[in-house]
């Protein structure tokens, strides 16, 4: 019974390789019916190109015959009865009865297996090659990012190498406008003497005010190119703020004023006297610009226990909320600014040289009624705490 309902076919062939017993699904397999195969020999059921091989190997697996699956790693082929052939799975076995050999084969119709596999193999190749495509694509897109990237870097110090450039070159000829403008008022007299006074006192701010954003500009590069050093040596404070503040007081509007105070006992620092100034003037520059006329800003330096503390009050128009955590970032300019000339590079430098002086800075302010800067710095500078920059 289990011969003969078997989902394989089943073959049994004597020691000449001829057929002498087979079940219905191994006729069926090979489009025979009946008994037709009986007593063919074995190689009918081989497409016709291998027979010839295939008697060969017969006859060596009768002399050793072993269990064994047929024809390991090929692609074995069977030949109907109407001579199409269909790809087939064959194992072996044998038995003796008295002195007679049997070969036993088992043999299964892999068509659709192979199908499969087939159709396995061919999503394979399709997956490698999109892979390969991929891979190519993402090269491809990785060598325009970085040469992109090559651009931008190139662009970047094209750009800073035109600003330092330009902000030298500019300050030459300012410096001569600047002699010849005093010159033109020292030599204006006569009737229009007042108008010339006025348009000579306009020039010279405006020039002012350029030298001074290019010196920003000059300052910031060389910042951002670690080329400033800390310089320490010593300084009066108390000296240098009356002295700045004496400077700055030809920038203040109508009514103005500009009062400063000195607490502790000390006033000697050891510090980078440049920086400092830096950014002392700024700062007052800043309580200037942002305060209108009329109102008073205060300067007050305090150094107690090693350490320097500069304040700035005045009573401006403040910091919008939603600004202060921005006003250190470069180029920013609180959105009640914009009517006062500015580059919002300032307060970036002064918050660098703080840095290079081991110091700090920081700010309270409430919009429409005034802010308060303080800085704080070491008094005597220690070149370890701040290695290079
Ligand atoms: P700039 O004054 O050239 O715009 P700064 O870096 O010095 O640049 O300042 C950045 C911004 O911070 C200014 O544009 C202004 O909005 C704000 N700011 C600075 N100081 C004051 C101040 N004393 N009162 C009000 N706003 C200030």
């Amino acid at each position: 019974m289990l011969f003969s309902s078997a989902a394989e076919g089943l073959v049994v062939v004597d020691g000449n390789g001829v057929i002498c017993l087979l079940n219905p699904r191994m006729t069926e397999l090979f489009g025979y019916s009946g008994n037709d195969l009986l007593g063919k020999p074995i190689e009918a059921l081989v497409p016709s190109a291998k027979r010839g091989h295939h008697t060969h190997l017969r006859e060596g697996y009768i002399r050793t015959p072993h269990k064994r699956p047929m024809g390991m790693g090929l692609d074995l082929m069977g030949e109907r009865k109407d001579g199409s052939t269909f790809p087939v799975e064959v194992s072996l076995n044998h038995f003796v009865i008295g002195k007679d050999r049997y070969v036993m084969g088992l043999v299964t119709d892999v068509t659709q297996r192979r199908e499969a596999e087939l159709q396995l193999q061919r999503t394979n190749d399709e997956l490698e090659d999109r892979v390969e495509q991929r891979t190519a694509e993402l090269k491809e897109a990785e060598k325009s990012v970085r040469e992109a990237l090559e651009a931008e870097k190139e662009l970047n110090a094209l750009k800073s190498r035109f600003v330092s450039m330009a902000s030298h070159e500019f300050r030459t000829p300012l410096s001569t406008i600047m002699s010849s403008v005093d010159l033109i008022a020292r030599y204006s007299e006569g009737p229009q003497h007042e108008k010339i006074e006025r348009h000579v006192a306009k020039i010279r701010s405006k020039v002012r005010e350029l030298t001074a954003m290019l010196n920003d500009f000059l300052s910031l590069d060389k910042l951002e190119q670690g080329m400033v050093r800390c310089n320490p040596c010593e300084v009066d404070v108390v000296h240098l703020c009356i002295e700045l503040v004496e400077e700055l007081r030809s920038l203040t509007k109508p009514g103005q004023e500009v009062d400063y105070d000195h607490f502790g006992d000390e006033r000697t620092l050891f510090q980078d006297q440049q920086m400092l100034n830096h950014v002392l003037s700024n700062l007052i520059q800043n309580a200037i610009k942002y305060t209108p006329e009329g109102k008073r800003i205060h300067l007050s330096t305090t150094l107690t226990n090693g350490m320097l503390e500069i304040r700035i009050v005045d009573e401006g128009i403040g910091i919008p909320l939603e600004d202060q955590q921005h006003l250190f970032e470069r180029f920013f300019r609180a959105s009640n600014a914009f009517t006062v000339q500015g580059t919002g590079l300032g307060l970036n430098i002064v918050r660098k040289y703080l840095d290079l002086m081991g110091g700090t800075i920081g700010f309270t302010s409430e919009p429409g009624k005034g802010s308060t800067f303080t800085a704080t710095l070491p008094q005597h500078h220690h070149h370890e705490d701040h290695p290079a920059h």
